[in-house]
């Protein structure tokens, strides 16, 4: 059983927590460790070390801010699968899946290594007869991260190295289900050389998260989750005058036309609908099947359904069991109303059957599901894919556009108008062409629009940049030395 606690100036801190939460492994059901939960004072003392940390590594060149995240791209490649193995203990995701969610982290890093270049600011010169204006970008302070137990890597790192390269210091508050991975990856940016006290992690619930909202000395909020959270988050935390960037929930749709390459929608729809248990903020959730290939397409993707391994993420399963057991129970609740409201199951994840007490739900997949029914209106985030059946590219469009989330889709065609038509009038922030889950690179930024998102600030790319920095502008002039002052032999104005 292990014990985890705040990470603090560089070490775990030794106070014995007041409250703490427990930490499954989802694939035995066993508790595995408890974590600690933070109060107001404990949320204030760390910030206040944040904020003295703050006045140095600010001054950290960017020579000494890059050489460290050169060091901690190493070290983080070279533990990848130590990582990885922490994932899956907690949030039962399998192995690969989480090696993939480092790799996707480690772009971020790569991306934030290049931060001289992304800092250079503007020079104008002679804007008026000896005066010359630039613009140089600063950074803001202390600042937090917010993360979703579904990438307790991969979401930190999609803020911190950019926040780090820009010279603020971080604090992190992961999703207390999975709170292991952050904690190895601190000990890794203290190997890199990264100054005590500059990232530190607290551990806890909404008691921390109001803490940072509301605390004066944090200067920027980046939270990734569920949309009613997110909305709390960017509320509360604007309200307090801070910098917030809240990604929220989705509902992902993949669109498909009948001149599309069945075979590969079929794939396409497995991985992105099934994969990590469909617990991903860019799984598809909804097949939007135009006719007259739905029968065609539900065969195809039930055919490989039902081949799914589900089973332990260690022991080569293609899918792991979901985070919690209450999680695993509100997905079954969600597979009993879609079949209540008279959508077809065509494969019930409830069948399934794997040893142990593991928090287990097969693939489940529906046909004749309608755009009133709970189970296309609410984010299940779970391994549920529903079929919607429509007559036209237009009717199609309208379902996404008409959907609450914005967050990902994508379009399955061999018409390259059509698709392009589809990337020009669809309202959301990802979208994928014959890709089901358009995931942008580290130098693009990720995010989506509607209740998918609130404020105005994508992830990382050249918008985090902007997001943790605070652009100043100077106009400056300096007298020709003519005109006087110490006589540096130059001819002197009479
Ligand atoms: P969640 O909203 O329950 O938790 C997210 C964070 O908020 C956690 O750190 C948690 O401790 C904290 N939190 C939970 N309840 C809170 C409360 N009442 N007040 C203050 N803070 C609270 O989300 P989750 O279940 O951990 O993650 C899954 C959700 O995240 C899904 O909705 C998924 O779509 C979303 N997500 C979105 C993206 C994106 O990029 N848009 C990416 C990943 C996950």
């Amino acid at each position: 059983m292990k014990s985890i606690s705040h990470w603090v100036n560089g070490s775990m801190m030794a106070d014995k927590p007041e409250r703490t939460g427990e930490i499954f492994n989802p694939a035995t059901g066993a508790v595995s460790g408890n974590v600690a939960f933070a109060d107001a004072a404990t949320v204030d003392k760390i910030v206040n070390i944040s904020e003295k940390a703050f006045e140095q590594w600010r001054h950290a060149s960017l020579t000494k801010r890059t050489q460290v995240l050169f060091s901690f791209r190493e070290l983080v490649n070279k533990n990848k699968e130590k990582i990885a193995a922490l994932i899956t203990a907690e949030h039962g995701k399998v192995l690969s899946d989480a090696q993939g969610e480092v790799t996707r982290g480690l772009e971020v890093v790569e991306f934030a290594c290049g931060i001289p270049h992304l800092l250079k600011g503007g020079f104008s010169e002679e804007v008026s007869t000896g005066v010359d204006v630039y613009s140089i970008r600063q950074p803001l302070g202390p600042v937090a991260i917010i993360s979703p137990f579904n990438f307790p890597a991969m979401v930190p790192m999609w803020f911190f190295p950019i926040a780090l390269a820009c010279g603020n210091t971080v604090i992190v508050k992961p999703s207390e289900k999975d709170p292991s991975a952050i904690m190895f990856i601190a000990e890794l940016l203290k190997e890199a050389g990264l100054p005590d006290g500059v990232f530190n992690v607290i551990h806890g619930d909404k008691v921390a998260v109001d803490a940072l909202l509301n605390h004066p000395k944090i200067k920027s909020i980046s939270f990734v989750g569920s949309t009613p959270i997110a909305k709390y988050v960017y509320e509360n935390g604007t309200k307090s005058g801070k910098r917030v960037q809240a990604l929220g929930g989705a509902k992902n749709h993949m669109i498909v036309l009948p001149d599309a390459d069945l075979e590969l929608a079929a794939d396409a729809a497995i991985n992105a609908g099934f994969g990590s248990a469909g617990e991903r903020c860019m799984a598809i959730s909804a097949i939007v099947a135009v006719e007259p290939i739905a029968d065609k397409l539900i065969e195809k993707i039930k055919e490989r359904a039902l081949k799914i391994k589900t089973g332990d993420g260690t022991k080569g399963a293609d899918m792991g069991p979901l985070v919690t057991k209450i999680h695993r129970d509100k997905v079954a609740s969600y597979i009993a109303a879609g079949e209540k409201e008279g959508a077809k199951v065509v494969v019930d994840g409830r069948d399934i059957k794997v040893d142990g007490d593991g928090f287990w739900l097969g693939p489940t997949l529906f046909d004749q599901v309608k755009p009133n029914m709970s189970i296309y209106l609410e984010e299940i985030f779970g391994p549920v894919l529903s079929v919607i059946r429509v007559k036209s590219y237009d009717e199609a469009l309208k379902l996404v556009n008409d959907h609450q989330y914005g967050n990902g889709t994508a379009i399955f065609t061999n018409d390259g108008g059509a698709a392009r038509r589809f990337q020009n009038e669809v309202e959301v922030g990802m979208v994928g062409i014959n890709v089901p889950i358009p995931v942008p690179m580290a130098y693009f930024s990720f995010g989506g629009w509607k209740n998918s998102l609130f404020g105005d600030s994508h992830a990382h790319g050249t918008e985090g940049v902007h997001f943790f920095t605070r652009g100043k502008v100077v106009t400056s002039r300096w007298l020709d030395p003519s005109h006087g002052g110490i006589n540096l032999g130059f001819p002197q104005n009479s």
